[in-house]
């Protein structure tokens, strides 16, 4: 069987195809000559998700699914969440969303955050949503020099390591996105298309 993977991002697309069964083939955004820059314009991590697989139904007619991911840290209610891409700006990098944030919680006596991420499936016309959720601390300084993002910042519950001094296999293992791939592999050996 064969899925669209609504995302740009390679390293992602790899790391997913890694886990999923033989039985489904990963098809690319590039493979179904799709190259534009899928609208990301949603109020919630929930909405993007429907949001970029209504795009590939709308102009494709093909069965997807896609994910949209942020960092909710509790003190500053949720934020960045749905903004963490650009939380510092238009051209906002890892960086200097990093650096915003450690700014913004300068002073912050509850460090505590989480990664949010919603996966939607939409096959054979209906829509389906997995969640994952890592639960953790923002720490006050970077560690580590793997991974991506936030990584170098968040240190998950029960770790004395942050994401980004971690192998990628444990990161998926505890992991937000690996969670919620994990949910949407359970649900393909159920229905076992
Ligand atoms: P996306 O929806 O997966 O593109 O994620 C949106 C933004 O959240 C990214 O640009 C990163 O800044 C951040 N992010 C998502 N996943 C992770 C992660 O696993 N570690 C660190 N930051 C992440």
């Amino acid at each position: 069987m064969k899925l669209v993977f609504a995302t740009h991002n390679l390293n992602k697309f790899k790391e997913v195809q890694s886990l999923l069964p033989d039985t489904i083939k990963l098809v690319s955004l590039t493979d179904i000559g799709c190259h534009d820059d899928i609208p990301e314009t949603a109020a919630t991590i929930e909405g993007n998700a429907l949001l970029k697989v209504k795009y590939i139904k709308d102009n494709y007619a093909l069965d997807c699914f896609a994910d949209d991911t942020g960092l909710e840290v509790r003190a500053l209610d949720k934020a960045p969440g749905v903004y963490s891409a650009r939380y510092a700006g238009p051209d906002a990098n890892a960086e200097s969303n990093i650096n915003k944030l450690l700014d913004n919680m300068r002073d912050m006596q509850d460090r505590s955050a989480r990664f949010k991420t919603v996966i939607v499936l939409s096959f054979k016309g209906e829509d389906i949503l997995f969640e994952g959720i890592c639960k953790g601390a923002i720490i006050s300084q970077k560690r580590g020099d793997k991974g991506f993002g936030y990584d170098p910042i968040f240190l998950p519950d029960g770790k004395n390591q942050t994401f980004a001094e971690m192998s990628i296999k444990e990161k998926n293992t505890i992991g937000h996105r690996g969670k919620a791939i994990q949910k949407l592999i359970t649900h393909f050996l159920q229905i076992k298309p």
